[in-house]
């Protein structure tokens, strides 16, 4: 409290992720923060199985229980202070069971947590870099949505500063983010009008899962302070690509040796080839956390820079895996299956079970995809759609042990009943395709 006060601060906000990874939190009045420490911060567990609507979805343990809470334990670990709000620190919270004694099972955190932990058991200590993309709109009162995309013009991707980023907004975020200590690195304009990307440092997993749930929240505050939408949804737009959620993984032994390194042909060891090995057989149910909605689908293509095939390439970035070209302490996988919407804990935690299944396991991998990689004779196709990805997930009982029972029946749940509602609306497609002449 005495550096809180001395840094000018009287307002602690304790955030913690929803199922979807939607930041939820308190401002805590400092003077408050020690009953807080001691007792945790009670919370209405329906948080976690709220839709973005603001309905709540009838999981097991929720409504059906009385809707319990569930406490949250700050982590002051994570405490930073905010640059672009006076007066006001940020950190995270760990969420446990009512009686403060026990982590709640459904927390995305400690599934995480859990996925490091048995990843650990095989001597293997993972190296995330997160890779975001994202879309800026500005209000446009005659658009259906109210919003356009942002400095919109053709051509944008890389160009330099107000051609793309007329407002100076990229600017803007991009020193905040340092200020707020995130680790990032660099920003550009991406391939879409009015996209952009901001690349993270790497970091041991659950700090670079922190670091890419911050970033998201925090891009989405300037963006509003800007009077401005940035939306990390998959797919936006019909006429441009999707957003992707890359994730560079790398795993050092206990000596901090890269265990990818090796010195076959390829440059890679038998730990990597088993690593993208255990990706590539979980990518079905790992799509249901990597490509949680039913947006995330229309991403995935032929000649999207988004995979449709399960496949990894030296190199290739038309491959679900891609190999960087670096080697040695670099050696890493980038596995390019992700897209924005996912929760980073989830898809960062499912991507470690794959891991640790492909090593545990010994699988191999097959021959890595050699030129275009959008050629359905080369590979399996991804799941087409979430209900495919949510059955494939509910069928990897492999993956399903690593990341919890309870959370998985959890986020399946939830995630069917978005299915049976995206069911029943009628959208504006069936209007323009069937109205007319039938
Ligand atoms: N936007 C592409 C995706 O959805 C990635 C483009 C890139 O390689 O930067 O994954
Ligand atoms: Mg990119
Ligand atoms: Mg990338």
């Amino acid at each position: 409290m005495e550096r809180l006060t001395a840094h000018g601060v009287d307002v602690v906000r304790v955030s913690f992720t929803d199922l979807i990874g939607v930041e939820r939190a308190r401002d805590v009045l400092v003077e408050r923060l020690p009953s807080v420490m001691e007792h945790g911060l009670s919370f209405c567990r329906a948080i976690y199985h709220t839709t973005p609507r603001g309905d709540t979805v009838e999981v097991a343990g929720g409504l059906d229980a009385g809707l319990p809470d569930i406490c949250i334990r700050p982590d002051l670990s994570t405490l930073v202070t905010m640059p672009w709000e006076e007066g006001v620190a940020s950190c995270l919270g760990d969420a446990f069971e009512p009686d403060g004694a026990e982590p709640a099972a459904e927390a995305p955190r400690e599934v995480l947590r859990r996925a490091i932990d048995k990843i650990a058991e095989l001597g293997l200590d993972p190296v995330v870099g997160p890779e975001l993309e994202y879309y800026v709109c500005e209000p446009d009162p005659s658009a259906p949505s109210g919003w356009r995309r942002y400095s919109d013009a053709p051509g944008n991707v890389y160009t330099a500063g107000r051609k793309g980023d007329t407002g100076g907004h990229l600017l803007r975020t991009l020193r905040h983010l340092r200020d707020l200590g995130l680790g990032v690195t660099m920003g550009n304009h991406e391939f879409g009008g009015g996209q952009f990307e901001i690349n993270l440092d790497h970091s041991a997993a659950l700090d670079a899962a922190d670091r890419a749930f911050r970033f998201k929240a925090a891009v989405q505050e300037l963006a509003r302070a800007d009077g401005l939408l940035a939306t990390f949804m998959a797919k936006p737009f019909n006429d441009e690509g999707g957003s992707g959620f890359h994730v560079h993984l790398s795993c050092l032994d206990a000596e901090g040796r890269n265990l990818f390194q090796g010195e076959g042909p390829d440059g890679l060891s038998e730990t990597a080839h088993q690593a993208i090995a255990g990706v590539l057989e979980h990518a079905p149910a790992l799509a249901a956390l990597f490509n949680p909605t039913i947006n995330s689908y229309k991403r995935f293509g032929p000649d999207s820079l988004a995979p449709w095939l399960i496949d990894w390439g030296l190199d290739n970035r038309s491959a679900m895996v891609r190999i960087p070209p670096e080697r040695g302490a670099a050696s890493r996988l980038e596995v390019r299956l992700g897209d924005a919407s996912a929760n980073p804990y989830l898809g960062i935690a499912g991507l470690l079970a794959a891991v640790y299944l492909g090593v545990r396991d010994k699988l191999s991998a097959p021959a890595p995809l050699e030129g275009y990689g959008y050629d359905a004779t080369k590979a399996p196709v991804l799941p087409g759609d979430l209900p495919t990805a949510l059955d494939a997930l509910a069928a990897d009982t492999a993956l399903v042990e690593v990341l919890g029972e309870e959370f998985v029946s959890a986020f399946l749940t939830y995630k069917r009943d978005e299915v049976a509602r995206f069911h029943r609306h009628v959208t504006d497609w069936e209007f323009g395709e069937y109205a007319y002449h039938l």
